[in-house]
């Protein structure tokens, strides 16, 4: 028979950390925290396998369910020495969701439950604190409303605020035992005209309502567009969490808070976090009261005259650090830790593995090694490698003019500039129209999160460093600066000011997240640093990588920047960029509108010296590191003159009239461009083109030579084909080429000649391809244009419903489609190998970056990977995580 309910409490847990997946982390962890001995307020888990149920047998539970939960419920119940729904003597619990990872915000906690008008008229007399007892009833009646019986909360807000104007004050620390009282029967009221029927006063009806609230909430719009945005199955499902009640609301000795056992910021090892005396839940991250921080020195770095914990709770935060310190030996990782204090007795609800910036992620990764609490390959494996992107990327540069706006918290790093933006929508239009943007908000949501995404940065007016909008940015690796406390937004007119100015929807600001500064305009950037903890982890993940990283280069700088990036050679030069800059554009364009071989090999003669210069720069920054090249690939007509004074440029330097030239260029036009007259098909056709990038590559590798005495191995690369013949006909005439250089320089450089495997064609013929082939470079991009049929053009329209209708579990340009396109590299690579062991085989498309392609890249047994040199890192570090997985 299945176990559908675990528990926990009382120095002792059915479950374990190790049992995410049917216990969910929350779950899992409170387990594992009551099974350590740490003060865990007892309770049971009901494990995804009856979300599971729920959802495959029409929304119902297995049978055996409630008589599961009804015997935890009485162990709860003993351990408390309380009951449930006892008008004298009443427990109270939470009901909290919980997946396999933890998703912020998502699915709300319902506090209290168990209190109605019976038993809070007991716990108001047990505990002697009427204004506690009234004050959690109509929380709860609040939170259950809105979670469950879906009544909005500002509903609720809305008559508390009426109720603090009648009677004159601000704060809700005001009000007293009275007004709660009121409140609370004032939200009943509420709750029953918005419903139609009255509030629930049976405790197991409560209970089964939470639940079942937990389980449906799996399937709500946010929960879906998060999990879609964090690759998040759908079928996992949520555990649901049913806990004794412990209360921070019951006075002065009493707090609640969250806590990191290091700064998830910037990865310094003290503690870091907030608390709030006299308060209960998520009143720390809700902003309505400004939290106080947890130590004396974050307090005092902070300029803040509320008193931290370690100054207001000395005793309790004496245990609270031993806490943190048994958690972190534990667990061996940065705990994200959730307390309460109920006069002055510590309980801890929640631990999980902290999220943290990239930079916090290699600090903590690193010292932990150094401590000895992990070893080197287990750091490898703690950074994410697409997080290394917010570290590679630029921060303000501290001499740069700033005109600053505002301050707030410095809640995720990294500096953006973009246009103002109020709402997500808008955010996201802005951003698919290639408009960096970024999103001004009073507080974010879950409903912002698309917005969020598509933003360069974040600005909330409030919020502290563990609001929503800095965790959740942390998480996507945008700025963010939240809690811009003198910041007013007024949304609806476009408009938000602070000090007296304003700045309007549409406007240039700029973002530090490291500092919390909001600038207005834009600020000069600086490279990032990347020295100390970067390079320690880098040199510890070439340790264990199989696969080389180069980068897709055609640039002296791109080139140079890819070297400092750790690239080890080039793997994708593309030529025709080079064809584009300044005066060559003229003679490229003489080329093609060249009526004949005369015509185009004069025009050539004039791009050669050029194209060698190109060459030799590359080279000598790449030091003897391989270099591919790739000959001519797209379409002629890419380079054609469009204006009239361009065409006069062209007629002027060969003497020819713009009418004949625009005859010719339009003999150029095709329908289909991308399957028209481009790559090797040029070569065949025009083998002097060809011809003449063979002669620049080997001039300038010999005259590199011969300059620097580093040996330079050029690698000829041939893009778009599909048959052995035309790898063959193209390697004879650079082969040919090769030798006659060699012969007139009397020197001879080592080289190879191969092949992109683009078309699926060349994958299936691979066998005879490599034949004449020395290496493959599986070029993706085409690959997955030819094998899916999609242009990556023109697949914007539809690719996005594509994924979000889970057609396509991500877009096939970003990460590679392992089950098609993968297979073909598959059989590209295992038929190439097959009539050449040594074949040399490598990605230069886009994946060549994305850690899941790396990963198959090296299952699939490939040399190297070639990426934009930005991405080389992360190649260079999700190669290692490959490697280290097996
Ligand atoms: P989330 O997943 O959004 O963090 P939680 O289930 O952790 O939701 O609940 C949010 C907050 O509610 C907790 O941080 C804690 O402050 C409070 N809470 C939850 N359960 C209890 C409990 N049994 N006693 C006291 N407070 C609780
Ligand atoms: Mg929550
Ligand atoms: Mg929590």
């Amino acid at each position: 028979m299945s176990k559908w309910v675990y528990r926990f409490g009382d120095g002792a847990a059915e479950g374990r950390a190790d049992m995410k997946n049917l216990l969910g982390g929350k779950g899992a962890n409170l387990a594992e925290m009551a099974s350590l001995g740490l003060p865990v307020p007892p309770g049971l888990t009901i494990t995804t396998e009856v979300c599971t149920y729920y959802y495959a047998n029409g929304r119902t539970y297995p049978d055996t369910l409630e008589s599961e939960v009804n015997q935890a419920v009485a162990a709860i119940e003993k351990s408390v020495g309380a009951r449930f729904g006892d008008e004298e003597n009443p427990l109270l619990v939470s009901v909290r969701s919980g997946a396999r990872v933890s998703m912020p915000g998502m699915m709300d906690t319902v506090l209290n439950l168990g209190l109605n008008d019976k038993t809070v008229e007991a716990l108001a007399k047990q505990s002697d604190n009427a204004r506690f007892a009234w004050d959690s009833y109509r929380r709860f009646i609040q939170m259950y409303s809105d979670v469950v019986l879906g009544v909005d909360h500002y509903h609720f807000e809305e008559l508390i605020e009426l109720h603090k104007e009648e009677k004159g004050v601000d704060l809700d620390t005001e009000l007293d035992a009275e007004d709660w009282r009121q409140i609370a029967e004032g939200f009943k009221a509420k709750a029953q005209e918005e419903l139609g029927y009255p509030f629930p006063q049976d405790v197991k009806e409560q209970l089964w309502g939470a639940i079942g609230a937990v389980f449906s909430s799996w399937h709500i719009e946010r929960a879906k567009v998060y999990r879609k945005l964090n690759n998040i199955p759908e079928d996992w499902g949520t555990a649901v969490n049913v806990q004794a009640m412990v209360f921070g609301n019951m006075g002065e000795t009493s707090a609640t808070g969250v806590a990191f056992t290091r700064n998830p910021s910037t990865g310094d090892k003290e503690y870091y976090g907030e608390y709030l005396i006299d308060a209960q839940g998520e009143d720390v991250v809700a902003g309505i009261r400004t939290p106080q921080y947890l130590t004396k020195m974050a307090r005092e770095e902070a300029g803040a005259t509320a008193p931290s914990m370690e100054e207001s709770m000395p005793a309790v935060f004496g245990q609270l650090a031993d806490v943190f310190d048994k958690l972190e030996r534990h667990y061996c990782d940065m705990q994200d830790i959730e307390f309460t204090v109920q006069h002055g007795k510590l309980w801890m609800l929640q631990t999980r593995s902290g999220k943290r910036t990239a930079k916090a992620a290699l600090k903590i990764a690193v010292d932990m090694a150094a401590e000895g609490l992990i070893d080197e390959k287990t750091a490898v494996l703690r950074v994410e490698p697409g997080a290394l992107d917010q570290l590679l990327h630029p921060t303000l540069d501290p001499d740069a003019p700033r005109d600053i706006f505002t301050r707030g918290l410095p809640a995720s790093p990294g500096a953006a500039s973009g246009i103002v933006v109020f709402d997500a929508d808008t955010a996201e239009e802005m951003a698919k129209e290639g408009k960096a943007v970024i999103l001004c908000r009073v507080e974010t949501s879950p409903e912002d999160i698309h917005g969020m995404h598509a933003a360069k940065g974040i600005l909330t007016a409030r919020g502290g460093m563990t609001s929503h909008a800095a965790v959740v940015a942390r998480g996507m690796g945008r700025p963010c600066v939240s809690g811009a406390g003198q910041l007013r937004i007024d949304a609806k007119n476009g408009v938000m000011s602070a000090t007296g100015r304003e700045v309007k929807a549409g406007d240039t600001i700029t973002i530090d997240g490291a500092s919390g500064e909001v600038m207005v305009g834009e600020v000069k950037t600086l490279q990032p640093e990347l020295a100390g903890d970067f390079a320690t982890l880098m040199k510890w993940a070439d340790t264990y990588r199989k696969l080389k990283v180069r980068t897709n280069a055609d640039t002296p700088h791109d080139t140079q920047t890819a070297r400092e990036f750790g690239a080890e050679g080039i793997g994708l030069c593309r030529t025709e960029h080079m064809f584009f800059e300044g005066e060559r554009i003229v003679a490229v364009r003489e080329m093609i509108l060249a009526d004949d071989l005369e015509g185009r090999k004069s025009a050539l003669a004039k791009l050669l010296p050029m194209q060698r210069s190109d060459f030799e720069e590359i080279f000598k920054i790449m030091r003897g590191l391989p270099v591919t090249i790739r000959l001519l690939d797209p379409p002629l007509h890419e380079f054609l003159p469009r204006e009239e004074d361009e065409f006069e440029d062209v007629a002027k330097s060969i003497g020819a009239d713009v009418e004949h030239l625009k005859r010719r260029a339009a003999e150029l036009h095709e329908f289909n461009p991308m399957l028209g007259h481009r790559g090797c098909r040029l070569g065949i056709t025009y083998p002097e083109i060809y011809e003449m990038q063979a002669r620049a590559i080997f001039e300038a590798a010999i005259t590199v030579e011969q300059k620097t005495g580093d040996t330079v191995v050029p690698e000829i690369m041939i893009p778009l084909v599909a048959t052995r013949k035309e790898l063959e006909t193209l390697r004879a005439y650079v082969e040919t080429v090769a030798e006659e250089v060699f012969t007139e320089t009397g020197h001879r450089v080592e080289y190879l000649v191969g092949t992109m495997i683009e078309l699926p064609r060349a994958a299936i013929c691979a066998d005879r391809i490599a034949v004449a082939a020395d290496f493959f470079s599986f070029g993706t991009n085409d690959l997955t244009q030819t094998t899916i049929g999609i242009s990556r053009d023109d697949a914007g329209r539809f690719l996005d419903q594509y994924v979000k209708q889970d057609i396509f579990a991500q877009d096939p340009f970003v990460s590679i489609d392992q089950e098609g396109v993968g297979e073909l590299v598959k059989m590209g690579a295992e038929r190439g190998r097959s009539t050449k062991p040594d074949l040399k085989l490598g990605i230069c498309g886009e994946h060549g970056g994305d850690p899941a392609s790396v990963e198959f890249c090296h299952r699939t047994g490939l040399d190297y990977v070639s990426c934009s040199p930005y991405r080389v890192p992360i190649a260079r570090l999700a190669a290692a995580q490959a490697a280290l997985k097996g």
